[in-house]
């Protein structure tokens, strides 16, 4: 959205051990700890911010897990097995960095890792290109695979956890850990993770061919591209989408549609007249402009409808 305000320190580790290790000294010296991925679904208050902030935008890798290193200890769950919670996990950085393509077969073994920052369109672009599908549906998402893995980020053509096999956590304690889709149970825009922070992610797809999750991506694509402001800066969708029991299947952007929301704007910050679920920065809005609008907005839905909108964008602090 291109507001916010500052923190003193912004650290950035460049693997998982060193973002462990940051975040156990941020936390030894009384620090709260907030992480940042690709920013794609955050709302940042004005001012200076009371916590020190670990992006993980540096760790980026994305790799086939299983062909090194010599001693076996790969980060990722042995292929066909679900991770083992009694295991102690290796350290996600033993992992050498493949080539994007591997060189081994590509249909022996679908699955990629990747540490949290690695980008959600990069990790599309690898899947394309190795031919494997199963992330199609998350074509023109921004952000990174550890914020799309604690937002279970997606739409209606599918989520990120449907391809998800485990994830690698840091505890709020301090401890590695693996969690399985089954453990997490994520949810509507929720991975299911609570304080647990991403430190990577295993990814099973499946084996396709590479015209085929082209043409399905740049379909999507081209869908989402029409009815989205993607060249403006927003936070995505405010708003979840109420129950559709509750609001005869209306979305958030056709309820505010319909309420008159594309009408509402606080000073350079205004609904999208694209898309109504959709806040934009026409240029140098306040964090407290969008935060009032949101507001605004809420209020205005629930006096015509009775339905009160909960945000999806995550507000900080
Ligand atoms: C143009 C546009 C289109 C979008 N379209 C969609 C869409 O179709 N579907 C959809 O679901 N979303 C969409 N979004 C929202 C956003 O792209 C996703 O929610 C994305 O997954 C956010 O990832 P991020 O890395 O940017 O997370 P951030 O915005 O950096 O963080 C979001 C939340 O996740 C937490 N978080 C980030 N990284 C980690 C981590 N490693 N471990 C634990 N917690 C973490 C943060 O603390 C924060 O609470 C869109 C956004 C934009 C701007």
């Amino acid at each position: 959205m291109k507001v916010g305000g500052r923190v003193a320190w912004l650290l950035e580790p460049a693997t998982p051990e060193e973002f462990r290790e940051a975040y156990l000294l941020a936390r030894e010296r009384g620090h709260q700890v907030r992480v940042l991925g690709g920013g794609a679904n955050l709302l940042v208050c004005d001012g200076e911010l009371p916590f020190t902030v670990l992006c993980t935008s540096r760790m980026g890798r994305i790799f086939r897990p299983g062909t090194q290193p010599e001693d076996g200890a790969d980060g990722a769950p042995e292929s066909g097995s679900t991770a083992d919670p009694e295991r102690e996990p290796a350290p996600l950085a033993q992992l050498e960095d493949l080539a994007r393509v591997a060189p081994v077969p590509r249909e022996d073994d679908p699955r990629l890792v990747a540490w949290a920052g690695a980008s959600l369109p990069g990790l599309l672009r690898t899947a394309r290109e190795l031919g494997w599908s199963g992330l199609e549906g998350l074509v023109g998402v921004p952000g990174s695979a550890g914020g799309a893995a604690a937002m279970n980020a997606g739409g209606r053509w599918g989520d990120f956890w449907d391809v998800v096999e485990s994830v690698r956590v840091l505890t709020p304690e301090g401890e590695l850990r693996d969690i399985t889709r089954a453990a997490a149970k994520p949810s509507y825009r929720d991975g299911g993770l609570g304080e647990n922070i991403v430190l990577g992610v295993v990814l099973a797809l499946e084996v396709s061919q590479r015209a085929e999750v082209s043409t399905v991506m740049d379909t999507y694509l081209r869908e989402k591209n029409a009815l989205q402001p993607v060249t403006e800066a927003s936070s995505g969708c405010i708003f979840k989408n109420p129950d559709p029991e509750l609001s005869d299947g209306r979305r958030a952007g056709q309820l505010i549609d319909e309420c008159g929301g594309k009408e509402l704007r606080r000073g350079a910050a205004l609904v999208s007249p694209r898309h109504a679920n959709f806040i934009i920065n026409s240029g140098g809005a306040q964090a407290a402009d969008v935060f009032t609008l949101i507001e605004d907005v809420r209020d205005l839905v629930a006096q015509k409808t009775g339905l009160q909108l909960a945000t999806e964008v995550r507000i900080w602090p």
